[in-house]
Protein backbone atom coordinates (compact mmCIF):
# COMPACT_ATOMS: atom_id res chain seq x y z
CA UNK A 1 0.00 0.00 0.00
CA UNK A 2 1.22 3.68 -0.69
CA UNK A 3 1.65 5.87 1.91
CA UNK A 4 -0.92 8.63 1.02
CA UNK A 5 -1.09 12.15 2.54
CA UNK A 6 -3.34 13.50 4.83
CA UNK A 7 -5.09 15.27 2.43
CA UNK A 8 -5.35 12.41 -0.17
CA UNK A 9 -6.84 10.49 3.08
CA UNK A 10 -9.13 13.20 3.86
CA UNK A 11 -10.25 13.63 0.19
CA UNK A 12 -11.09 9.43 0.10
CA UNK A 13 -12.90 9.98 3.51
CA UNK A 14 -15.50 12.59 1.55
CA UNK A 15 -15.67 9.72 -1.49
CA UNK A 16 -18.00 7.82 1.37
CA UNK A 17 -20.73 10.62 0.47
CA UNK A 18 -20.85 8.89 -3.21
CA UNK A 19 -23.73 7.20 -2.49
CA UNK A 20 -27.10 8.64 -1.24
CA UNK A 21 -29.38 6.25 0.58
CA UNK A 22 -32.46 8.55 0.02
CA UNK A 23 -35.43 7.16 0.82
CA UNK A 24 -35.92 6.54 4.68
CA UNK A 25 -36.02 2.90 5.42
CA UNK A 26 -38.72 1.77 6.78
CA UNK A 27 -39.68 -1.46 8.98
CA UNK A 28 -35.65 -1.57 9.71
CA UNK A 29 -37.20 -4.64 12.66
CA UNK A 30 -37.58 -7.36 9.93
CA UNK A 31 -34.57 -9.63 9.47
CA UNK A 32 -34.53 -9.74 5.62
CA UNK A 33 -34.30 -5.56 6.10
CA UNK A 34 -31.68 -5.55 8.85
CA UNK A 35 -28.81 -2.89 8.25
CA UNK A 36 -25.36 -3.62 8.34
CA UNK A 37 -22.34 -0.81 7.59
CA UNK A 38 -19.01 -0.77 8.03
CA UNK A 39 -15.99 1.41 7.16
CA UNK A 40 -12.32 0.17 6.67
CA UNK A 41 -9.42 0.94 4.78
CA UNK A 42 -7.46 -1.58 2.41
CA UNK A 43 -5.78 -1.34 -0.93
CA UNK A 44 -4.99 2.44 -0.33
CA UNK A 45 -8.36 3.44 -0.12
CA UNK A 46 -11.74 3.98 2.09
CA UNK A 47 -13.83 0.88 1.88
CA UNK A 48 -17.53 1.33 2.95
CA UNK A 49 -20.41 -1.15 2.85
CA UNK A 50 -23.91 -1.51 3.58
CA UNK A 51 -25.76 -4.38 3.32
CA UNK A 52 -29.72 -5.38 3.95
CA UNK A 53 -30.23 -9.03 5.43
CA UNK A 54 -29.77 -11.33 7.86
CA UNK A 55 -26.02 -12.28 7.62
CA UNK A 56 -25.08 -8.76 6.27
CA UNK A 57 -22.14 -8.58 9.40
CA UNK A 58 -20.80 -12.15 8.38
CA UNK A 59 -20.95 -10.77 4.58
CA UNK A 60 -19.09 -7.36 5.35
CA UNK A 61 -16.22 -9.51 7.62
CA UNK A 62 -15.96 -11.92 4.93
CA UNK A 63 -15.84 -9.35 2.25
CA UNK A 64 -12.99 -7.21 3.91
CA UNK A 65 -10.94 -10.16 4.38
CA UNK A 66 -11.18 -10.95 1.12
CA UNK A 67 -10.11 -7.47 -0.24
CA UNK A 68 -6.82 -7.19 2.36
CA UNK A 69 -6.13 -11.11 0.79
CA UNK A 70 -6.33 -9.13 -2.58
CA UNK A 71 -4.12 -6.43 -1.34
CA UNK A 72 -1.49 -8.59 0.13
CA UNK A 73 -1.13 -10.64 -3.43
CA UNK A 74 -1.63 -7.61 -5.81
CA UNK A 75 -0.06 -4.76 -4.53
CA UNK A 76 3.26 -4.40 -5.80
CA UNK A 77 5.01 -2.91 -2.40
CA UNK A 78 3.10 -5.87 -0.42
CA UNK A 79 6.75 -8.18 0.39
CA UNK A 80 5.88 -11.57 -1.04
CA UNK A 81 2.49 -11.21 -2.78
CA UNK A 82 2.62 -12.12 -6.49
CA UNK A 83 3.16 -8.56 -7.75
CA UNK A 84 5.81 -8.13 -6.15
CA UNK A 85 7.35 -11.68 -6.47
CA UNK A 86 6.94 -10.98 -10.24
CA UNK A 87 8.55 -7.32 -10.06
CA UNK A 88 11.28 -8.73 -7.88
CA UNK A 89 12.48 -11.36 -10.53
CA UNK A 90 11.99 -8.93 -13.62
CA UNK A 91 14.45 -10.00 -16.30
CA UNK A 92 15.73 -13.43 -14.57
CA UNK A 93 12.87 -15.95 -13.80
CA UNK A 94 9.31 -16.65 -14.63
CA UNK A 95 7.32 -16.93 -11.12
CA UNK A 96 4.56 -19.19 -10.06
CA UNK A 97 1.61 -17.04 -9.52
CA UNK A 98 -2.07 -17.61 -7.51
CA UNK A 99 -5.02 -18.48 -10.50
CA UNK A 100 -6.81 -14.68 -8.88
CA UNK A 101 -3.88 -13.12 -10.16
CA UNK A 102 -3.24 -14.48 -13.25
CA UNK A 103 -7.42 -13.76 -14.30
CA UNK A 104 -6.20 -9.65 -13.39
CA UNK A 105 -3.25 -9.89 -15.48
CA UNK A 106 -5.10 -11.86 -18.47
CA UNK A 107 -7.98 -8.77 -18.30
CA UNK A 108 -5.18 -6.43 -17.93
CA UNK A 109 -3.78 -7.57 -20.93
CA UNK A 110 -6.70 -7.56 -22.93
CA UNK A 111 -7.94 -4.14 -22.18
CA UNK A 112 -3.99 -3.08 -22.89
CA UNK A 113 -4.12 -4.88 -26.78
CA UNK A 114 -7.65 -3.42 -27.22
CA UNK A 115 -6.92 -0.07 -25.84
CA UNK A 116 -3.31 0.39 -28.04
CA UNK A 117 -1.55 -0.05 -24.85
CA UNK A 118 -3.16 3.41 -23.42
CA UNK A 119 -4.27 1.10 -20.68
CA UNK A 120 -0.73 -0.83 -19.46
CA UNK A 121 0.02 -2.44 -15.94
CA UNK A 122 3.82 -2.14 -16.89
CA UNK A 123 3.37 1.60 -16.04
CA UNK A 124 4.51 0.64 -12.64
CA UNK A 125 8.17 2.53 -12.64
CA UNK A 126 6.23 5.51 -13.97
CA UNK A 127 4.06 5.12 -10.84
CA UNK A 128 6.79 5.22 -8.41
CA UNK A 129 8.90 7.55 -9.82
CA UNK A 130 5.67 10.53 -9.88
CA UNK A 131 4.71 9.06 -6.55
CA UNK A 132 1.39 11.46 -6.94
CA UNK A 133 -0.65 10.82 -3.91
CA UNK A 134 2.26 10.36 -1.77
CA UNK A 135 4.91 12.37 0.19
CA UNK A 136 7.42 11.91 -2.65
CA UNK A 137 5.24 13.66 -5.45
CA UNK A 138 6.92 15.88 -8.06
CA UNK A 139 7.28 16.57 -11.79
CA UNK A 140 10.35 14.25 -12.73
CA UNK A 141 13.62 15.58 -14.41
CA UNK A 142 13.10 14.42 -18.33
CA UNK A 143 16.09 12.47 -17.75
CA UNK A 144 15.19 10.12 -15.98
CA UNK A 145 11.55 9.57 -17.27
CA UNK A 146 12.85 8.95 -20.42
CA UNK A 147 15.16 6.82 -19.34
CA UNK A 148 11.77 4.39 -17.64
CA UNK A 149 9.81 5.11 -21.05
CA UNK A 150 12.05 1.91 -22.59
CA UNK A 151 10.61 -0.28 -19.52
CA UNK A 152 6.99 0.71 -20.32
CA UNK A 153 5.45 -2.43 -22.69
CA UNK A 154 2.63 -4.66 -21.79
CA UNK A 155 4.10 -7.44 -24.78
CA UNK A 156 7.17 -7.72 -22.07
CA UNK A 157 4.74 -8.87 -19.58
CA UNK A 158 4.48 -12.91 -20.62
CA UNK A 159 1.60 -14.49 -19.12
CA UNK A 160 0.82 -18.36 -18.95
CA UNK A 161 -1.38 -20.65 -17.52
CA UNK A 162 0.16 -20.91 -13.91
CA UNK A 163 2.70 -18.10 -14.42
CA UNK A 164 3.95 -14.82 -15.33
CA UNK A 165 7.24 -13.18 -16.05
CA UNK A 166 8.83 -9.93 -17.33
CA UNK A 167 11.54 -9.04 -20.28
CA UNK A 168 13.76 -6.71 -18.70
CA UNK A 169 15.05 -6.21 -15.33
CA UNK A 170 13.57 -2.51 -13.64
CA UNK A 171 10.38 -3.45 -15.41
CA UNK A 172 7.49 -3.28 -12.41
CA UNK A 173 3.66 -4.33 -12.99
CA UNK A 174 1.18 -1.86 -11.06
CA UNK A 175 -2.61 -3.37 -11.11
CA UNK A 176 -3.62 -0.40 -9.36
CA UNK A 177 -5.93 0.20 -12.10
CA UNK A 178 -7.74 -2.72 -11.64
CA UNK A 179 -7.37 -4.44 -8.80
CA UNK A 180 -10.27 -2.61 -6.86
CA UNK A 181 -12.69 -3.44 -9.82
CA UNK A 182 -11.89 -7.10 -9.32
CA UNK A 183 -12.71 -7.07 -5.19
CA UNK A 184 -15.78 -5.17 -6.13
CA UNK A 185 -17.11 -8.20 -8.30
CA UNK A 186 -15.88 -10.45 -5.17
CA UNK A 187 -17.51 -8.77 -2.82
CA UNK A 188 -20.71 -9.20 -4.53
CA UNK A 189 -20.06 -12.98 -4.93
CA UNK A 190 -19.68 -13.01 -1.24
CA UNK A 191 -22.53 -11.39 -0.79
CA UNK A 192 -25.12 -13.29 -2.81
CA UNK A 193 -23.16 -16.52 -0.65
CA UNK A 194 -24.79 -15.11 2.30
CA UNK A 195 -28.20 -14.61 0.74
CA UNK A 196 -28.04 -10.54 0.67
CA UNK A 197 -30.23 -9.80 -2.15
CA UNK A 198 -29.20 -5.55 -1.52
CA UNK A 199 -26.52 -3.54 -0.45
CA UNK A 200 -23.28 -1.80 -1.82
CA UNK A 201 -19.75 -1.51 -1.87
CA UNK A 202 -17.38 1.63 -2.56
CA UNK A 203 -13.65 1.13 -2.77
CA UNK A 204 -12.66 4.31 -2.82
CA UNK A 205 -15.43 5.79 -5.91
CA UNK A 206 -15.88 2.22 -7.56
CA UNK A 207 -19.57 1.65 -5.90
CA UNK A 208 -21.09 -2.42 -7.01
CA UNK A 209 -24.34 -2.00 -6.15
CA UNK A 210 -26.39 -5.37 -5.65
CA UNK A 211 -30.18 -5.52 -6.38
CA UNK A 212 -31.87 -2.31 -5.26
CA UNK A 213 -32.43 -0.97 -2.19
CA UNK A 214 -34.74 -2.99 -0.03
CA UNK A 215 -37.90 -0.57 -0.60
CA UNK A 216 -37.35 -1.94 -4.37
CA UNK A 217 -36.33 1.57 -5.48
CA UNK A 218 -32.80 2.14 -7.20
CA UNK A 219 -29.69 3.31 -5.83
CA UNK A 220 -28.35 6.48 -6.00
CA UNK A 221 -25.25 7.46 -6.97
CA UNK A 222 -22.99 10.44 -7.05
CA UNK A 223 -20.77 11.44 -9.75
CA UNK A 224 -17.98 13.87 -8.55
CA UNK A 225 -17.98 17.55 -9.83
CA UNK A 226 -13.91 17.57 -10.94
CA UNK A 227 -13.15 21.44 -10.74
CA UNK A 228 -15.38 21.84 -7.41
CA UNK A 229 -15.20 25.91 -6.71
CA UNK A 230 -15.10 25.61 -3.01
CA UNK A 231 -12.54 22.88 -2.11
CA UNK A 232 -12.56 23.52 1.74
CA UNK A 233 -15.33 21.09 2.16
CA UNK A 234 -16.69 18.01 0.74
CA UNK A 235 -16.26 17.56 -3.14
CA UNK A 236 -19.52 18.19 -4.26
CA UNK A 237 -21.75 16.23 -7.13
CA UNK A 238 -22.09 16.77 -10.52
CA UNK A 239 -24.83 14.55 -11.05
CA UNK A 240 -26.47 11.01 -10.15
CA UNK A 241 -27.65 8.45 -11.66
CA UNK A 242 -29.76 5.61 -10.44
CA UNK A 243 -28.80 1.94 -11.14
CA UNK A 244 -30.17 -1.66 -9.91
CA UNK A 245 -27.46 -4.51 -10.03
CA UNK A 246 -24.35 -2.13 -11.85
CA UNK A 247 -20.87 -1.76 -10.88
CA UNK A 248 -20.19 2.58 -11.03
CA UNK A 249 -16.81 3.40 -11.75
CA UNK A 250 -14.95 6.42 -12.30
CA UNK A 251 -11.32 7.57 -13.65
CA UNK A 252 -10.44 11.12 -13.02
CA UNK A 253 -8.00 13.71 -12.76
CA UNK A 254 -9.42 14.79 -9.71
CA UNK A 255 -8.62 12.49 -7.06
CA UNK A 256 -5.03 12.21 -6.63
CA UNK A 257 -2.80 15.05 -8.27
CA UNK A 258 -0.71 18.28 -7.20
CA UNK A 259 -0.46 21.36 -9.04
CA UNK A 260 3.14 23.08 -10.14
CA UNK A 261 3.45 26.31 -11.98
CA UNK A 262 -0.08 26.05 -12.37
CA UNK A 263 -0.04 22.33 -13.95
CA UNK A 264 -2.07 19.96 -12.90
CA UNK A 265 -0.59 16.71 -12.31
CA UNK A 266 -2.14 13.62 -11.61
CA UNK A 267 -2.21 9.85 -11.39
CA UNK A 268 -3.18 8.91 -14.53
CA UNK A 269 -0.53 8.02 -17.02
CA UNK A 270 0.07 7.93 -20.33
CA UNK A 271 2.04 5.25 -20.76
CA UNK A 272 3.22 6.79 -24.14
CA UNK A 273 4.64 9.69 -22.71
CA UNK A 274 5.33 8.79 -19.45
CA UNK A 275 3.38 12.16 -18.08
CA UNK A 276 0.07 12.11 -16.58
CA UNK A 277 -2.48 11.58 -19.67
CA UNK A 278 -3.83 15.05 -21.00
CA UNK A 279 -6.90 13.52 -23.06
CA UNK A 280 -10.11 16.12 -23.61
CA UNK A 281 -11.43 14.37 -20.58
CA UNK A 282 -11.61 15.14 -16.84
CA UNK A 283 -13.40 12.21 -16.07
CA UNK A 284 -15.28 9.06 -17.10
CA UNK A 285 -17.70 7.29 -15.17
CA UNK A 286 -18.52 3.60 -16.24
CA UNK A 287 -21.65 1.69 -15.58
CA UNK A 288 -21.61 -2.01 -16.09
CA UNK A 289 -22.49 -5.18 -14.71
CA UNK A 290 -18.52 -6.24 -13.99
CA UNK A 291 -16.84 -3.11 -12.13
CA UNK A 292 -13.84 -5.71 -13.27
CA UNK A 293 -14.25 -4.67 -16.61
CA UNK A 294 -15.36 -1.24 -15.97
CA UNK A 295 -12.06 -0.69 -13.87
CA UNK A 296 -9.73 -1.73 -16.52
CA UNK A 297 -11.38 0.52 -19.13
CA UNK A 298 -11.91 3.47 -17.52
CA UNK A 299 -8.39 3.69 -16.98
CA UNK A 300 -8.38 3.40 -20.32
CA UNK A 301 -10.82 6.05 -21.83
CA UNK A 302 -9.54 8.38 -19.52
CA UNK A 303 -6.40 8.45 -21.32
CA UNK A 304 -7.87 7.97 -25.06
CA UNK A 305 -10.42 10.70 -24.87
CA UNK A 306 -13.84 10.61 -25.37
CA UNK A 307 -14.06 9.64 -29.10
CA UNK A 308 -11.38 6.96 -28.99
CA UNK A 309 -12.73 6.11 -25.40
CA UNK A 310 -16.53 5.76 -27.11
CA UNK A 311 -15.12 3.83 -29.57
CA UNK A 312 -13.45 1.30 -27.10
CA UNK A 313 -16.36 0.55 -24.58
CA UNK A 314 -18.62 0.41 -27.73
CA UNK A 315 -16.56 -3.17 -28.14
CA UNK A 316 -18.40 -4.36 -24.97
CA UNK A 317 -22.24 -5.28 -24.57
CA UNK A 318 -24.05 -3.04 -22.21
CA UNK A 319 -21.52 -0.21 -21.31
CA UNK A 320 -22.92 2.66 -20.33
CA UNK A 321 -21.04 6.25 -19.64
CA UNK A 322 -20.75 9.55 -18.47
CA UNK A 323 -18.35 11.70 -20.20
CA UNK A 324 -16.94 15.12 -18.45
CA UNK A 325 -14.36 17.04 -20.84
CA UNK A 326 -11.84 19.69 -20.00
CA UNK A 327 -13.60 22.02 -22.05
CA UNK A 328 -16.62 20.89 -19.50
CA UNK A 329 -19.26 19.32 -21.51
CA UNK A 330 -20.91 16.59 -20.09
CA UNK A 331 -21.89 13.55 -22.26
CA UNK A 332 -23.86 10.93 -21.36
CA UNK A 333 -24.66 7.97 -23.68
CA UNK A 334 -28.17 6.97 -24.43
CA UNK A 335 -29.06 4.03 -22.36
CA UNK A 336 -28.44 6.30 -19.16
CA UNK A 337 -30.28 9.42 -20.21
CA UNK A 338 -33.48 8.50 -18.19
CA UNK A 339 -31.71 8.03 -15.01
CA UNK A 340 -29.02 10.96 -15.12
CA UNK A 341 -29.95 13.91 -13.01
CA UNK A 342 -27.31 17.27 -13.62
CA UNK A 343 -26.83 18.86 -10.21
CA UNK A 344 -24.69 21.66 -11.51
CA UNK A 345 -25.14 24.48 -9.13
CA UNK A 346 -23.00 26.85 -10.23
CA UNK A 347 -23.81 26.62 -13.94
CA UNK A 348 -20.06 25.36 -14.51
CA UNK A 349 -20.70 22.67 -16.69
CA UNK A 350 -22.70 22.66 -20.14
CA UNK A 351 -25.23 19.45 -20.62
CA UNK A 352 -24.79 17.51 -24.05
CA UNK A 353 -28.15 15.93 -25.14
P1 LIG B 1 -8.50 5.12 -9.09
O1 LIG B 1 -7.48 4.16 -8.61
O2 LIG B 1 -8.32 6.52 -8.60
O3 LIG B 1 -9.88 4.63 -8.92
P2 LIG B 1 -7.97 4.32 -11.80
O4 LIG B 1 -8.82 3.11 -11.83
O5 LIG B 1 -7.97 5.13 -13.04
O6 LIG B 1 -8.32 5.30 -10.64
O7 LIG B 1 -6.51 3.81 -11.50
C1 LIG B 1 -5.42 4.67 -11.37
C2 LIG B 1 -4.22 3.86 -10.97
O8 LIG B 1 -3.88 2.98 -12.05
C3 LIG B 1 -2.96 4.66 -10.71
O9 LIG B 1 -2.88 5.03 -9.35
C4 LIG B 1 -1.87 3.68 -11.11
O10 LIG B 1 -1.61 2.78 -10.06
C5 LIG B 1 -2.48 2.91 -12.24
N1 LIG B 1 -2.27 3.51 -13.58
C6 LIG B 1 -2.00 4.81 -13.91
N2 LIG B 1 -1.93 4.98 -15.23
C7 LIG B 1 -2.18 3.76 -15.79
C8 LIG B 1 -2.26 3.27 -17.13
N3 LIG B 1 -2.09 4.07 -18.17
N4 LIG B 1 -2.53 1.95 -17.30
C9 LIG B 1 -2.72 1.13 -16.25
N5 LIG B 1 -2.66 1.53 -14.97
C10 LIG B 1 -2.40 2.82 -14.74
MG1 LIG C 1 -9.38 1.88 -13.32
Amino acid sequence: MLLLKKKTIKKLASLLLLIMTTGILTACNSKANQVTEDQGFAMGTVISQKVYGENGQAAIDETMKKIKDLEALLTFNAPEGDIYKLNKNAGATKVELNPETINVINKAQKVADLSNGAFDITVGPLIKLWGIGTEQERVPATEALNKLLQLINYKDLYVDEHSASLKMPGQMADLGGIAKGYAGDEAMKIYKKNGIKSGFINLGGNVVTLGSKPDGSPWTVGIRNPRPQDTTGEQPLVGTITVTDKAVVTSGDDQRFFIKDGKRYHHIIDPHTGYPAQSDLMSVTLVTNSSFDADALDTAVFVLGLEKGKALIGQYEGIEAVFITTDKKIYVTDGLKGSFTLLDENDQYKYIE
